[in-house]
């Protein structure tokens, strides 16, 4: 074994298991730590959207715990009590297991990690996991709704709440935080001069979220001043968002926008009737 691990074809993971060089460093990682790797970083290898994936989330077995510090970069996420664990309930379950803790496995299946996750994480962080889990078709809302029964009343809530059109994790943050403060947000609607709109507050308040990745080459930045032209000239107002506006000074921008709010002019009625929502994405279903 030796062999295989100076020639670099195996990586030893501890004193019983090794893993092939191309295994996920995630799973790495919390298996050299103990444990299981869970919640947030395996929701992310399942395709789900997460809003930050820059730390290893784990689990590890309590009789595992005592006298060990975890290493940098590593969350260790707890399971849910276990009342709130559901058990194997049919064949085809047991053959997945998507939802199952088990003991040594170095990853979590989907729904087991979507316990976790809504275990020991914030309204903001779920709301982005399930939005994209209803975007992505990964889960049907029913679905979620049977896996996280009897889990809390605050998941119960937050699944009634995502939103199966948010298309970024940026707007799942913006929807979630304006609908939190009673703002009634409109998802991915269609309006014929301007194509498709992020989101839509009242008749006439656009908000569209600009991740720079997808709008910093020079066509789309002149695409998106081109419609914003268009919108104001049809009577809309239009705010566009950036990751700073949003997790870097959100009380400014919410501000902002509470002040078109409370002088009722997201109620204006543009020139051009909106909205039609656009149809849902082709089904991809993972895990
Ligand atoms: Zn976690």
């Amino acid at each position: 074994m030796n062999t295989f691990i100076d020639r670099g074809e195996l990586v030893r993971l501890d004193r019983s298991r090794f893993a092939l060089p191309q295994t996920d460093p995630g799973i790495v990682k919390a298996v050299s730590e103990g444990g299981t790797l869970t919640c947030m970083s395996a929701l992310k290898l399942a395709g789900v959207a997460v809003l930050d994936d820059s730390i290893v989330h784990v689990r590890r077995p309590p009789c595992r715990r005592r006298g060990r510090d975890w290493a940098d970069g590593v969350t260790e996420c707890g399971l849910p009590p276990r009342r709130q664990t559901p058990p194997i309930i049919s064949t085809a379950a047991t053959q997945s297991a998507p939802h199952t803790y088990w003991p040594d496995h170095p990853l979590d299946g989907i729904d087991a990690a979507l316990r976790v996750a809504c275990t020991n994480h914030s309204d903001e962080e779920l709301a982005v996991v399930l939005d994209s889990m209803l975007y992505n078709r990964i889960r049907t809302r029913a679905e979620l709704h049977e896996l996280l029964d009897g889990h809390s009343k605050r998941s119960a809530r937050l699944v009634a709440l995502a939103n199966a059109g948010s298309e970024s994790v940026l707007e799942s943050i913006v929807r979630h935080r304006l609908t939190s403060r009673g703002v009634s947000v409109r998802t991915q609607i269609h309006i014929p001069s301007l194509g498709r709109i992020d989101m839509l507050v009242g008749r006439s308040l656009l908000l569209e979220t600009d991740g720079y990745a997808f709008h910093a080459d020079r066509e789309t930045f002149r695409e998106d001043r081109r419609r914003d032209r268009i919108a104001v000239a049809l009577g809309y107002s239009v705010i566009r968002l950036s990751w700073e506006h949003v997790l870097g000074t959100w009380s400014q921008t919410v501000a902002d926008i509470s002040s078109i709010i409370s002088t009722r002019r997201h109620l204006r009625r543009p020139r051009e009737h909106p909205p039609a929502r656009i149809p849902a994405p082709p089904i991809t279903r993972a895990c």
